[in-house]
């Protein structure tokens, strides 16, 4: 086939550099540099910063910033023949679904589960998508060809692939994706709160696999954590206070030396744990 992605980023240069094997691949991107890169790095057959070079593509992924999608479509629209299948990879689903699918029938969105803390073409992977969820979330008007297209791109990544609702989506990653990296954000943000120079360059020194866990997420992309946020919000702010309260319960159960309530906690946590990595990195 001939594989349209707009956006040569993390994502795009990942899905370019694993399509590429089996796939004709063109590559928009916003600037004339990186699409000279990707051709360069033979990451893509044909780059251009032009979107009339997506009227050759059977499949299009959108994998712009999810601020950038729906300006996008507008302007990619024209160029693309009436079978076009279009699918985009935003972290959030019920906006997306929302601007798009009522402008264009061949519409699919999807989530790939997986990334790193780097952003831009350089910090494209091969194989980053091997074993990770790929989220599909038709709605009653997809047609189911273009939805088995997408999925048969995805399985041929390796990735899992999954189906829900956008909305089911939006509330599911709001718990296991945009909450973490708010909590870890504010982990690190208190850490910087400490009011003794000398102890703060201590715990910097000290740090290991602990903080380097907990804090990963929060360490990465700024742009991508605030499209979460306002893309997002309201299942963000849900699961924020569901997060908060938690924590309130942790605070009192310390500050009164409820030390079988704490055990308790960290009993069902222990656990609970091991079922939400089921199905990704098994540790
Ligand atoms: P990224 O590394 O910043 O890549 C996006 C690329 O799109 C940029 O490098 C930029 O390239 C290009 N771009 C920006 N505006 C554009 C426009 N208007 N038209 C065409 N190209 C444009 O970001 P990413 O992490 O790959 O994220 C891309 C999408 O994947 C987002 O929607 C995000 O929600 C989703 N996603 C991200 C992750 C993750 O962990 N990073 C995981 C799953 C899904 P140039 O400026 O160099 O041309």
């Amino acid at each position: 086939m001939n594989i349209g992605i707009v956006g040569l980023g993390l994502i795009g240069g990942s899905l370019a550099l694993d399509l590429r094997h089996q796939h004709t691949i063109f590559g928009v991107s916003r600037r004339p540099e990186t699409c000279e890169q990707a051709i360069a790095r033979q990451i893509v057959d044909h780059a251009s910063p032009d979107l009339a070079l997506m009227a050759k593509a059977d499949v299009v992924f959108l994998c712009t910033p999810l601020g950038a999608i729906e300006s996008t479509v507008t302007q990619l629209l024209p160029h693309l023949s009436s079978s076009t299948i279009l699918t985009d990879v935003g972290s959030v689903k019920g906006s997306v679904v929302e601007a798009i699918a009522p402008h264009w029938q061949n519409f699919v969105g999807g989530h790939p589960m997986a990334g790193t803390a780097e952003s831009g073409l350089n910090a494209a992977l091969t194989g980053l998508f091997v074993n990770r969820p790929y989220v599909l979330t038709p709605i009653d008007s997809t047609p189911a060809k273009a939805v088995e297209t997408v999925a048969e791109l995805a399985r041929s990544l390796q990735a899992q692939v999954y189906h829900c609702s956008p909305e089911a989506h939006d509330r599911a990653v709001a718990w296991i994706s945009h909450l973490p990296v708010m909590v870890s954000a504010s982990l690190i943000a208190a850490c910087l709160s400490e009011s003794r120079a000398e102890v703060l360059a201590l715990a910097q020194s000290i740090a290991s696999s602990g903080f380097r866990d907990t804090s990963r997420v929060g360490g990465g992309n700024p742009e991508l954590g605030r499209m979460m946020a306002q893309f997002n919000q309201d299942e963000l702010v849900r699961s924020l206070h569901a997060y908060r309260h938690q924590l309130d319960q942790v605070i009192t159960q310390i500050e009164q030396s409820d030390w079988d309530s704490v055990q308790q906690l960290l009993t069902q946590t222990q656990t609970a744990r091991p079922q939400f990595l089921s199905t990704s990195e098994k540790e």
